[in-house]
């Protein structure tokens, strides 16, 4: 412990060699054992010698790297170099793909956010077609007219009030052709005298989709949409009130 525990520094070839080994093995207990073969070679150095010096070493090679020179010639940079491109690559691409990632989940969530939005903003109710309200529910030329009649051109769009399940798609005594919608709460809307009808049964439409055209079929006076409300035990409704409620007025 008196002797020589102070090591002379190892030559400059030899520093070279050891942050190449350092390097090369990407660890430094290769400077470690350069080190101590070094400390050997001056001799007299004890056990306890013998664990001081690696600590040395290393200060000594991440100097002789932290400078850049007198790392023994060309033979160092190039690989460290190399190694410093390779590593800087890969990284690059693992950022590039995370970005990447981070980019789609967002615009996933933006997708998710808009249709939410726009399934909330949408009318849950609609009126059955655009027209003059020619007549009304109840007791006419002495018979019950169990629904609204809308008049207007053959041809013009009906869509279904709300949200529903298509339960007929067809022919109907006295209305010719007739569509029927059934919707979530069980109510079903009738839509009566069609031209002709784009839904099939069993389909599933969305309040104003598009189900039919208006026609002059069956028992009518002219071209016009029978409306009606039926409740879940099949009896007819006064259409406007039911309408009314859901904020469709005439
Ligand atoms: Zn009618």
């Amino acid at each position: 412990m008196k002797g020589a525990h102070r090591i002379a520094p190892p030559s400059s070839a030899l520093r070279g060699r050891v942050v190449v080994a350092a390097v090369a093995v990407g660890a430094f207990a290769a400077a470690a054992a350069g080190q101590t073969i070094q400390a050997a070679s001056s001799g007299g150095a004890s056990a306890a010698d013998d664990v001081a010096p690696p600590l040395a070493g290393v200060r000594q090679a991440a100097a002789s790297m932290g400078s850049g020179g007198d790392t023994g010639g060309t033979t160092a940079a190039p690989e460290l170099l190399t190694l410093s491109k390779e590593t800087d690559g890969s990284a690059e691409v693992q950022k590039i793909a995370t970005a990447q990632r981070l980019t789609e989940a967002r615009n996933a969530r933006a997708a998710q956010l808009k249709a939410k939005q726009e399934e909330a903003a949408r009318p849950k109710f609609v009126q059955p077609a655009v027209g003059t309200f020619t007549s009304g529910f109840g007791a006419r030329w002495g018979v019950t007219h169990y629904g609204i009649d809308i008049a207007n051109r053959i041809g013009t769009p009906i869509v279904s009030v709300a949200d529903g399940t298509v339960i007929e798609a067809g022919t109907a005594s006295g209305f010719g052709l007739w569509v029927r919608v059934q919707h979530e709460d069980g109510t079903v809307s009738v839509y009566g005298h069609v031209n002709d009808y784009v839904v099939r049964e069993g389909q599933q439409v969305k309040a104003g989709q598009l189900i039919a055209h208006i026609g002059n079929r069956g028992q009518s006076t002219g071209p016009h949409l029978h409306f009606e409300i039926w409740d879940t035990s099949g009896r007819k409704m006064n259409p406007l009130p039911w309408l009314a409620a859901r904020g469709i007025s005439f």
